[in-house]
Parts: C-alpha cells; structure tokens; sequence
C-alpha cells in the first residue's frame, strides 16, 4: 500500500564534527521491504549518516521515525542533539539492527552466548528459547557448526555471518549494514552477499552502504548517492547507475564499476 507508514523514516538529518558539517539535511523514506544501498566516496558521510540513525552519533538536527515513532530528542550539551526518553531509544536500539564492518562480536563469548545475549536480556527470552531461535538463524547463515566456537576461531565471513545471525536474532524491523563485506579477504565476499541477498529475497528492511557496486544493483529497491553531506542522486538501480542526472555521481559510478 502506497500510503502504509514506512518501516523508517528520517527527515532533514544535520550533523557536524567541530566545523565540519557532514550531513546537511538528508531525508530518506524505506517502506516495508525496502532496500536502499547508500553509495557515496569515502568521508561523503555514509557511516554518520547510519550510525546516526541509532544515536550511535547525535546528530544537530532532524527527526528519525521508526514504524510511525518518532524518536523524542532534546538538545544536548554542545548543541547536538540526544535520547530524551532512555527507555525508548533503547527499544528503538533493539528495533533498528546494525551490522558493522568489523562484526562488533563479543570476543569472550562463544558464537552461541553472543547471540543468545540481547534476547534473553533485553527480550526477555528464556535460554532455551533464544538458543532454539539461535540455532535456526546459525543453520540459516550457513554456520551451525560453530555455535560453541569463539570468534576468533572463525574467519572473517563466518563472524559477519555470526554478527547478522545476531543482529536477526533480535526481529529488527529494520538492518542497517555498514560496508559488511569491505573488511573480509576478498573469498569470504561472496557468502556475507548471500546472506545478506537471501534477507532480501525475504522482504527484510535494509540500509546498506557499499562498494560493491553489482550487488548493489542486484538486490536494491532504490539507490542514494551521497555527495558533501546532501543526496546528489536518488532512484531505482537503473536510474542511478545508468542514467543518472548528476555529473558526480557518473563519476563515481565510472570509477567504482
Ligand atoms: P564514510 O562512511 O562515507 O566514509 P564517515 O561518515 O565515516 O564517511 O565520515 C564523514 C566525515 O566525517 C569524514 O570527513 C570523517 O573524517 C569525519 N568524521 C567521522 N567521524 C568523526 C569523528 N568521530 N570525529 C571527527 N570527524 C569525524
Ligand atoms: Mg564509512
């Protein structure tokens, strides 16, 4: 339904470092089942611009709605903005998925323990419950044979896969993926992009910044291109990769092809 309240909505975001402003007002609107690829060069803004989204950074301005809620801010101490309502943000945390480039797992957690740990805690899940559902996502990302192993027993792929079995194991609404792919060797690419397309296949709600320019048009329902802090470029695979209207975006697509 065209006019059904997106999964997330984020309306003027500012953010600036010292004098450096590196967002200057964006917008982006993912309905259900969206998945929006966030290209851009690097420092154009892309991980500030997600991990705003979460308060992982306070942004200076803009709203972020999550299903229809809006985030409640209020000014902080040097003009940005933060939670005003703790118990909400954290549960608007556990709603908004977030895959970072360098899996983020808990070292002196087994892969089991590093999944099972927000459900139990923040869901409320008994252990028997969150290891049933941490088993299907371990056996759903390819790697149930290591859910006793710690992660550096694991390679790069098999801890990104890890980190997104954890992530799901939380029923976000929506997942945001922080380039998952650019800190693995280049053989272990291949099966995070599986995951992550299978997930799409699903109709899951993603915002996913990276270079890898195929997939991105494989697996997208709209592309932003992210240029001095502003959407240059915004529209389906098609348009942005082969027709788009900024000269900087051509640019980018030439040189990242
Ligand atoms: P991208 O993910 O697109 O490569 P980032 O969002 O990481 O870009 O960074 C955007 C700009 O903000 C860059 O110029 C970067 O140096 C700067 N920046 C990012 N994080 C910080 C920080 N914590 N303090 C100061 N500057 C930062
Ligand atoms: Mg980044």
């Amino acid at each position: 339904m065209a006019d059904a309240t997106p999964a997330l909505e984020i309306r003027n975001l500012h953010k600036r470092y010292g004098d450096l402003e590196v967002l200057k007002g964006i917008s982006l609107t993912a309905r259900d089942g969206d998945v929006i690829s966030i290209l851009g060069s690097s420092g154009s803004g892309k991980s500030t611009f997600l991990r705003c989204i979460n308060l992982l950074e306070n942004p200076h301005q803009g709203q972020i709605l999550v299903a229809g809620e809006e985030l409640k801010l209020k000014a902080g101490r040097h003009g940005e903005l933060v939670a005003a309502d703790g118990k909400q943000i954290n549960r608007l945390r556990s709603e908004i998925g977030f895959v970072f480039q360098n899996f983020n797992l808990w070292p002196h957690m087994t892969v089991l323990d590093n999944i099972i740990e927000a459900p139990r805690r923040v869901l409320k899940q008994s252990k028997a419950e969150a290891t049933e559902v941490a088993e299907a996502l371990l056996a759903k990302v390819g790697i149930a044979d290591k859910r006793h192993a710690y992660p550096n027993q694991l390679s790069g792929g098999q801890q990104q896969r890890a980190a997104i079995a954890r992530t799901l194991a939380m029923q976000p609404k929506v997942i945001l993926f922080d380039e998952p792919t650019s800190a693995l060797d280049p053989e272990m690419v291949q099966e995070v992009l599986n995951v992550i397309r299978a997930l799409a296949e699903e109709g899951r709600t993603m915002l996913l910044v990276t270079h890898e320019m195929g997939f991105a048009r494989q697996v997208s329902t709209e592309v932003v291109f992210l240029h001095q802090g502003l959407v240059e470029e915004q529209g389906s695979p098609e348009k942005v990769f082969d027709h788009p209207n900024s000269a900087r975006c051509k640019q980018f697509m030439s040189s990242n092809h």
